[in-house]
């Protein structure tokens, strides 16, 4: 059948649609509007759309090679980064970023049947973090305390939710109180003392360039706050477990 359309409106037809929004767009505006903050170290898991994380992962691609093309390297014929902007991509959303991007892993509290209340630390559990100034690696170990209150959960999931915590970018003073929050919310311990010792890559590989300088912080909450003694037990009890792994 021939076209009766005017001309003019086939032509119309065939002009494109705006192009929509990058996905990291229509992730901020919903953030915006549901007045949620997402800074470095917040996790936005919640608000991502399913297959949104795909679209952010082609997206991040694109302006990391743009990086590399600023950065003046001839990505369309040095073989050796010919992928660089995939793999970083990947390892950001889903590695050592993971902790923005993806939901908490389920961590299963019970009960304290048994009403333990005696004190126990959990360590050295590693923690990977990347500095906030600088998004180099921040390595080091991470040393929980317990008195235990209504519920308990199993000793591994301490990692599991260090981990979660740990893999966004940082400040390690922030880290530190976010872990202890999870903590206190997964299984209203009656007392929690966390102590994370880490070295810090933007010291080490770049700017003063001190290998050896490491960075100590604690947080101590409930019973180990209010109770001198069953703090120092904390710390004495860290301090015989780094001595064992010294000897
Ligand atoms: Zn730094």
């Amino acid at each position: 059948m021939t076209s009766t359309l005017p001309n003019g409106l086939g032509n119309r037809q065939s002009v494109p649609a705006a192009a929509p929004l990058p996905v990291s767009l229509r992730i901020r505006e919903r953030l915006e509007k549901a007045a949620v903050p997402f800074l470095a170290n917040d996790n936005i898991a919640e608000h991502l759309l399913e297959g949104e994380l795909d679209q952010l992962e082609i997206e991040v691609a694109g302006k990391v090679r743009d990086l590399l093309r600023s950065l003046v390297i001839d990505i369309e014929n040095d073989h050796n980064t010919e992928e660089t902007a995939e793999r970083v991509a990947r390892m950001y959303l889903h590695e050592v970023f993971k902790g923005r991007y993806h939901p908490q892993p389920k961590i299963a509290s019970f009960p304290n049947v048994k009403q333990l209340d005696e004190i126990y630390t959990v360590g050295p559990i590693t923690v990977r973090s990347a500095c906030s100034h600088h998004l180099v690696p921040i390595l080091g170990s991470c040393w929980i305390g317990i008195k235990p209150g209504e519920r308990v959960i199993g000793l591994s999931k301490f990692s599991r939710v260090a981990d979660w915590v740990f893999s966004r970018p940082h400040i390690q003073e922030e880290a530190v109180i976010i872990l202890a929050d999870e903590i206190e919310r997964l299984c209203h311990p009656r007392g929690l003392a966390i102590l994370v010792k880490a070295q810090h890559y933007c010291m080490k590989w770049r700017g003063v360039k001190e290998p050896q300088t490491s960075m100590v912080n604690s947080v101590v909450r409930g019973d180990f706050r209010h109770d001198p003694s069953l703090k120092s037990e904390f710390f004495e009890l860290v301090k015989q477990q780094e001595s064992l792994l010294i000897s």
